[in-house]
């Protein structure tokens, strides 16, 4: 105790004064009636205290529970920014909290308790949290063993919302900018293994032209990450049927489906910024007489696009009318970069890839291949692109 260990064991209790019930505050005193430390009783565990004080004597009421609370916020302050909405803002034990995690998924906490000692002093635990952490919901998840007691004496369930509204679906967050779903009210643990997150932006790190496997993936996060990463493919293994269809939906999460015209959507949504835009609209000139009219849309376009460009971002505009010719439909892409007032810089401008068939290879000189001719029905059939 003396050097810092959070549990007393049943077997190392010399005496009680009376036996005492669940979440009742102990005072351990050492054999020369020194005091030790202070902690959450449990008469039926074999950690039979939990220390929340030791060293000097403090008293334990609602402040110092405040204080605590705080000193955990503390700890955290500049760790998140918000493309990070899920983490532990409780770890237990080394926050002082023995046997009690709580996570943060977007508004929502989820308090995870493994010992019934908590459970006589939940509702004053939940009002500061509610006071202090201004989040809109909280939710009670329980460890199996706790279940039972939980029920029969405090009348609270596993998943249980103990504050804010009820919760139909899965709740969604961000980690280091990527979206998940956490079951909060069912799912493993307190719904989504936030303790690897530091792991899986490694896995980001190396997965760059890499076929992954993810063996016991449950909802793909290690997955989403060597995706992002630059991963050729991604393999979730796991005997869950539930968390893979979970894992299917994080990846759609990161996905943006919109059906509607792309000129309406980008005049109706300036505010959507992007880093990177890509423009490959279907042909606008399929006749000679569409061909001005081609300029203007690509022009209009372009400069449609730049204004959803975030600060440092890239346009990457592309063309396949037939009658618009490729320095023409540059010039329209320079001349909206240059009205925009951005500074910008042309990065690079490309056609249509080579034939396959025109790659030079390191083998054997091949025969003279036969000559094919083959009818287009484009007049230009170059696809310029900048
Ligand atoms: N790596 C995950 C967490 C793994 S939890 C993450 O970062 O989020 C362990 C997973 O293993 C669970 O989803 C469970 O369904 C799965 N599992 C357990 N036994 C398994 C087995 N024998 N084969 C495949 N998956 C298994």
């Amino acid at each position: 105790m003396r050097r810092g260990h959070p549990w007393l064991f049943a077997d190392s209790v010399l005496r009680q004064d009376r036996r005492g019930c669940a979440g009742e505050l102990a005072v351990i005193y050492d054999r020369k009636n020194r005091f030790l430390a202070a902690g959450l009783f449990d008469p039926d565990s074999p950690i039979r205290v939990r220390v929340l004080q030791a060293g000097k004597p403090q008293t334990i009421d609602l402040y110092w529970w405040s204080e605590r609370l705080q000193q955990a916020r503390e700890r955290r302050q500049n760790l998140f920014d918000e493309q990070t909405t899920g983490y532990r803002w409780i770890n237990g034990e080394s926050d002082g909290w023995p046997g009690l995690v709580l996570d943060r998924y977007d508004t929502t906490l989820v308090l995870k308790l493994y010992t019934a000692a908590w459970l006589p002093r939940l509702e004053e635990i939940i009002g500061l949290m509610v006071q202090q952490l201004h989040q809109e919901r909280i939710v009670l998840r329980l460890s199996r063993n706790l279940r039972d007691v939980a029920q029969d004496q405090f009348a609270k369930k596993d998943g249980e919302i103990l504050f804010g509204p009820t919760l139909g679906e899965p709740v969604i967050f961000s980690e280091t900018g990527l979206r998940f779903e956490s079951e909060v009210l069912r799912g493993q643990k307190t719904g989504f293994f936030l303790d690897q997150r530091e792991n899986r932006r490694n896995i980001e790190g190396l997965a760059r032209g890499r076929s992954v496997l993810n063996a016991f993936s449950f909802s793909g996060g290690f997955s989403l990450y060597a995706a992002r990463g630059g991963a050729l493919v991604a393999t979730d293994l796991d005997l869950s049927a539930h968390a893979l269809r979970s894992a299917s939906r994080n990846f759609a999460l990161n996905h943006e489906v919109l059906q509607a015209d792309a000129f309406e959507w980008l005049s109706a949504n300036p505010k959507r910024k992007f880093d990177l835009a890509v423009l490959d609209p279907p042909s606008f000139a399929t006749r000679e007489a569409e061909r001005a009219g081609a300029l203007r849309a690509y022009a209009k376009l372009a400069a449609l696009a730049i204004e959803h460009l975030s600060s440092g971002g890239i346009l990457v505009a592309c063309s396949c009318s037939a009658h618009v010719a490729a320095q023409e439909f540059f010039e329209a892409a320079r001349m909206s970069a240059a009205k925009s007032k951005r500074r910008f810089v042309e990065l690079r401008t490309t056609c249509q890839p080579r034939n396959p068939k025109d790659v030079s290879s390191n083998s054997a000189p091949q025969a003279m291949p036969p000559i094919t001719l083959r009818h287009s029905e484009r007049r230009n059939t170059s696809r310029p692109s900048t």
